[in-house]
């Protein structure tokens, strides 16, 4: 056979196997709790649900949101698909308690991004099952997540557990982008149907193995907000055989060159005071008193302050923070453009004006001609953890592992817990699945997979959850 003749068959047949891939009606459906019941319809369903490639941009999560609706569909229960823009949908579901008690909201993003297949070990949108691994793009983030809430959720209809909460199931589109597709469109466009969720889980936080083997279940409360800028320098255009101090690249390179140096000041906000006050019961008793009043510490103690900047994963919950992302210039070697470009992904504690913080940058770039424009902004929001579904999670947590402890975190990233908390809704990230540091550097990096025995554990632990906190 010819080569291209051969390839276009090979397309043929993938072709034709993602698109029967893409329903979930031949997975074998648990039909109890027992463990490889639950195993073998996670695997096959997260499985079909990497296979649908939601690579943002440009997301494509209508495909998404349509598996999941016919997993619903054969188990009896409709959902809604919410289309924010053409391909891009957000999937909307509920089941009914008797009302005596607000909802409980599961929600996961059905989005990734992109994964560079030739950097893969496994194809990243081939979902392969090898050496108790599902490898493959979004299955830890967020789609393995996903799997374990929707199953969690039909479990509960399949085994007819009564409610005392209504359980809602959200898939939204674009978390990877900003979630001006999906969370926030949904929240902004149909508030109406979430107007009774008091709680919702979501992504963010898990199971964490300390240095002795104990577990830490850190449930994300609270996170840092994305500022997004565009910095765009002005110039006359021309021939680069000149040099020119003032053409629009050079200008750019002096503004964030002096942007790179810059350092924002060390702040403690209530938030990050509160996870450390917590962090600390876990320290012999000689090491704790720097971390009860951290500001006064990180201030007057030089020592103490030394050893706490020197951990990149400390500075960035005590400080703003600013990367530059973005460039571009010219789009020919020996012409200078009228026009050169940056983008800065700046994350915010909570509680800074984000306006008082573009003024400080203008006033640190300290070059004429260079404007910037806001791509992204919101406002932190932080839940309370004094709150059933938080009891509820330390209590789960007893029951399985004794020697385990629960703590709330704080995240330096963003989720879109954030938007839900915005609207009066009590979010916390947190998945019952555990999350060892050699395996969520893979998040958003190459080879991104999911312990089998993990996806069956976590879809376990999270119906329990849901059960004792909405069941009767
Ligand atoms: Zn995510």
């Amino acid at each position: 056979m010819k080569k291209s003749l051969m390839a276009v068959v090979i397309l043929l047949n993938l072709w034709g196997e993602s698109a029967s891939a893409a329903e979930p009606g031949d997975c074998p459906r648990a039909l109890s709790l027992e463990k490889t019941a639950i195993e073998t319809e996670a695997v096959c369903l997260l499985q079909k649900y990497v296979r649908i490639d939601t690579t943002n941009p440009p997301g494509n999560e209508l495909a998404t949101a349509r598996f999941l609706a016919a997993f619903l569909h054969q188990e009896g229960i409709e959902a809604t698909l919410f289309e924010s823009a053409p391909g891009r949908a957000n999937l909307y579901a509920r089941l009914r308690g008797d009302g005596s008690r607000k909802a409980l909201m599961l929600v996961h993003h059905m989005d990734v991004v992109p994964a560079v297949p030739g950097e893969w070990q496994k194809p990243p949108f081939a979902a392969v099952r090898e050496d108790g691994y599902l490898w493959g793009r979004g299955t830890l983030d967020d789609k393995g997540p996903g799997i374990m809430e929707a199953l969690a959720f039909v479990m509960l209809k399949r085994l007819s557990i009564p409610l005392a909460r209504d359980v809602v199931l959200l898939g939204v589109a674009d978390e990877e982008q900003g979630g001006a597709q999906g969370a926030r469109f949904m929240m902004n466009a149909h508030f109406a149907l979430f107007k009774d969720v008091e709680f919702a889980l979501n992504e963010g936080g898990g199971m964490l193995e300390l240095a002795d083997k104990r577990m830490l279940y850190a449930v994300e409360f609270a996170q840092k907000v994305p500022l997004w800028l565009e910095i765009t320098a002005n110039g006359p255009a021309g021939h680069a055989s000149l040099p020119r101090h003032e053409a629009a690249t050079h200008r750019l390179v002096r503004a964030l060159s002096r942007l790179e140096r810059f350092e924002f000041p060390i702040i403690v906000v209530p938030e990050v005071q509160k996870v450390f006050a917590q962090r600390v019961q876990a320290l012999p008793e000689t090491e704790r008193g720097d971390y009860q009043n951290l500001a006064q510490s990180l201030k007057n103690n030089s020592a103490f302050r030394k050893t706490f900047m020197s951990d990149p994963h400390r500075v960035v919950m005590v400080r703003n923070s600013l990367a530059i992302t973005m460039l571009t210039g010219s789009g020919k070697e020996n012409v200078y453009p009228a026009q050169a470009k940056a983008v800065l992904d700046l994350r915010l504690l909570p509680g800074q004006d984000p306006q008082a913080v573009i003024a400080t940058l203008a006033k640190v770039m300290n070059e004429s001609e260079v404007n910037i424009r806001t791509l992204l902004s919101s406002q932190a929001h932080a839940s309370p953890i004094d709150t059933a579904l938080y009891r509820a999670i330390g209590a789960l947590i007893q029951r399985h592992d004794a020697h385990a402890q629960i703590t709330p975190n704080f995240i330096a990233g963003f989720t879109d817990c954030n938007t839900f908390r915005s609207k009066g809704i009590v979010c916390y990230g947190f998945m019952p699945e555990h999350l060892p540091i050699g395996e969520t550097e893979r998040i958003h990096g190459r080879d991104e997979r999911i312990a089998v025995e993990d996806l069956t554990q976590a879809t376990l632990l999270l119906h329990e959850l849901v059960r004792d906190v909405a069941g009767h």
